[in-house]
């Protein structure tokens, strides 16, 4: 069970666990029912002391407690209100940020990074912020907002904007940072064909079937969002940068859990490459935040590379784990939460 204590101080780390619904071929509409799911994940917001005594008594039961938990009713507005547009409104200021979503595949990342036209997800309702901001915003600044859109699949970065990307590669730029040359930026106004645009770029994502799901994405999808502010000040015409990368990683399932070989091990070996790499960093962030410095490896990967700015300095990371409440996906809702849980 995943209890939702109260809110924690602020912090540059923050877990929160998104439990979907059961869908209709998992039983959650008795039409046909296919696998005749049970739901075995229970969402507890009481803490109360006779709570814990009580559940301490069933040895089957593990318990994790994370900064924020989400049960199958809750909309992808209702995560973001209470979980990230505190973080995004930052971002106008300066602030650099991450949100990604982690899970096994069919667990809800897409859903709830992307969404839909009646349940926009995560990367539509933070532009929606970004540009509400900016309307209300007091001061005569001149602000720019520029997004790209990229995947790392097999550790080569493709363009999901351009509709037959060549591999790009990584640079670090003395000023800027990490930059990707060639990728395409585009200026955008509001955030009405954003949901469009990631359609079609998810469309361009490498997915190939697996004999776990029928299809799996095997690439981890970035969108990075830049918010430039240029001050009009009668003494100052500084410019102010901030960075919101919002991921939708790849499929946390193992490669030694499909039984395929070659191409299929190679992509299951370097998505785990990547994900290792961004649980090690995340390692690091929360000692950092326990113990002060720590050694951050952001080297290992390209996906860490790419989030550096993100994942460091003075910037904020939150984490969204996606779970299912099927029996079926008891393995992979235990492995998640433990990610999550080693997160913390
Ligand atoms: P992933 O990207 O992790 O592989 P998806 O986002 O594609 O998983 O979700 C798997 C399935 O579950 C999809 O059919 C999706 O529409 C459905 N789903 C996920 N989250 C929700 C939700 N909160 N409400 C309704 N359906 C959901
Ligand atoms: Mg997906």
């Amino acid at each position: 069970s995943i209890r939702a204590p109260a809110a924690r101080k602020a912090t540059t780390l923050s877990v929160a666990v998104k439990c979907r619904p059961l869908t209709d071929r998992e039983g959650g509409r008795d039409i046909v029912r296919v696998n005749n799911d049970k739901e075995v994940v229970i969402l507890d917001p009481d803490l109360s002391k006779d709570y814990l005594d009580r559940i301490q008594n069933r040895s089957k039961e593990r318990r994790y407690a994370f900064d924020y938990a989400f049960g199958p009713k809750s909309t992808n507005l209702g995560v973001y209100e209470k979980s990230i547009q505190s973080t995004i409104a930052g971002v106008i200021q300066g602030l650099n940020a991450t949100v990604f979503a982690y899970g096994s595949t069919g667990s809800g990342k897409t859903y709830t990074m992307v969404g839909t036209k009646n349940d926009p997800g995560l990367m539509v309702l933070s532009l929606n912020t970004i540009f509400n901001r900016i309307k209300n915003d007091k001061s005569s600044d001149v602000f720019q907002v520029t997004c790209s859109y990229l995947e790392v699949y097999n550790e080569v970065i493709y363009d999901l904007l351009e509709k037959s990307s060549g591999h790009l590669e990584l640079r670090e730029d003395p000023e800027q940072g990490i930059v990707v040359p060639g990728l395409r930026c585009i200026k955008v106004n509001s955030a009405d064909k954003i949901l469009e645009l990631l359609n079609l770029g998810n469309s361009r994502r490498k997915t190939e079937s697996t004999e776990v799901n029928e299809t799996s994405s095997r690439s981890h999808a970035v969108l990075e969002i830049t918010v430039t502010r240029k001050q009009r000040d009668k003494y100052s015409n500084q410019v102010i940068r901030g960075k919101l990368a919002l991921v939708d990683l790849a499929g946390s399932e193992r490669a030694c859990e499909t039984n395929s070989g070659g191409q299929k091990l190679r992509d299951g070996a370097n998505i785990n490459r990547s994900l290792l790499a961004l649980a090690n960093c995340i390692n690091a962030l929360g000692k950092q935040q326990k113990k002060g410095l720590a050694y951050v490896p952001y080297r290992n990967s390209k996906l860490t590379r790419i989030l550096k700015d993100g994942l460091s300095g003075n910037s904020q990371t939150i984490m969204i784990a996606t779970i299912s409440p099927a029996v079926s996906q008891y393995h992979h809702t235990v492995n998640t939460l433990k990610y999550a849980d080693r997160a913390k």
